[in-house]
């Protein structure tokens, strides 16, 4: 690993016009003294270009590190940055320049880690979901630490980090969770609820202290389908995932005006 904060290694989506965009800013970090890498095990900054979704893919197929800075940079129209992007293809000059003063701030996310069948363990910037892989409900047991809580019967359920609190948990009326707060926020989707069926029906958020296990019902031999973040898991027969907040963060940079709530803002309001 080298030490100075200076290998970058760039995610990217390698078609004509991003190729294009990429050369100039790969010439400029290399006239400004860092040097680009290959290969992401060498570099100590990983930047992805294009929007959150490549953010989230860039965070993922380079194995979540906690020895790595994540940039994003948006190549979103009219200046848009979206959430985990900090800058803009359109002004990189003002990230080489703030990296090289090291003017960045360290910022850190949580993140979720899921353990299926005690065996297989996942990450999750966003979130992890579960959701019928069919047209009927599905029914899956509900413990927090142990305690069993509901039973569930619907689509699914969401559990979101503090970041992907804005995403997938917000379209189903989940609370905007401030990232500095270290939990996890579990949201349903369209449960159902009667004399037969009864869950929470609101969301409900976790310490990070606390471990969530969702049991599924082999009831009908029909298993769901489970997401991380913009990915779906390729294992099909889950019986159990335990859902933690992971001791593992995902190191950003911060700039100046630009906090969590400015992006809520600036998105949604
Ligand atoms: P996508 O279907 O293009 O994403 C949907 C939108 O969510 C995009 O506009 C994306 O922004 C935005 N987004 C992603 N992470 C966000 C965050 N943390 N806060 C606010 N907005 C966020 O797929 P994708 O771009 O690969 O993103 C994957 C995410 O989409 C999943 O992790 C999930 O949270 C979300 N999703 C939402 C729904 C829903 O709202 N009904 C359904 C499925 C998945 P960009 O355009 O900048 O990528
Ligand atoms: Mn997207």
């Amino acid at each position: 690993m080298p030490e100075r904060r200076n290998h970058l290694y760039f995610f990217y989506k390698h078609d004509e016009q991003l190729i294009e965009q990429v050369k100039p800013l790969m010439e400029l970090a290399q006239q400004s003294g860092f040097v680009v890498v290959g290969d992401y095990r060498n570099a100590n900054i990983i930047v992805s270009i294009g929007d959150d979704g490549s953010f989230l893919q860039a965070v993922r197929q380079t194995g979540f590190r906690n020895d790595c800075l994540y940039a994003g940079i948006s190549t979103l129209p009219s200046h848009a940055r979206g959430f985990y992007c900090d800058f803009h293809i359109d002004d990189v000059n003002h990230m080489v320049q703030s990296m090289k003063n090291e003017q960045i701030e360290v910022r850190r996310y949580p993140i979720i880690q899921a353990t299926i069948d005690d065996t297989a363990s996942f990450f999750c910037l966003n979130e992890c979901s579960i959701r019928s892989g069919i047209i009927k409900t599905f029914v899956m047991d509900v413990f927090i630490d142990d305690l069993h809580f509901e039973t569930f019967r619907g689509d699914g359920m969401i559990v979101a980090t503090p970041t992907g609190s804005t995403a997938y948990n917000k379209s189903v009326n989940g609370a905007v969770v401030d990232p500095l707060l270290p939990c996890i926020q579990v949201s349903e989707l369209a449960s159902l609820n009667n004399n037969r069926y009864r869950t929470l029906g609101s969301s409900f958020i976790l310490s990070g202290e606390r471990k969530l296990t969702l049991k599924i019902s082999p009831e009908g031999n029909h298993y769901p389908i489970i997401g991380m973040d913009n990915e779906a898991l390729s294992i099909q027969h889950i019986e159990k995932i335990d859902i933690v907040l992971s001791d593992r963060v995902i190191k950003t940079v911060r700039l100046k005006d630009n906090s969590f709530w400015e992006k809520v803002k600036r998105t949604f309001l």
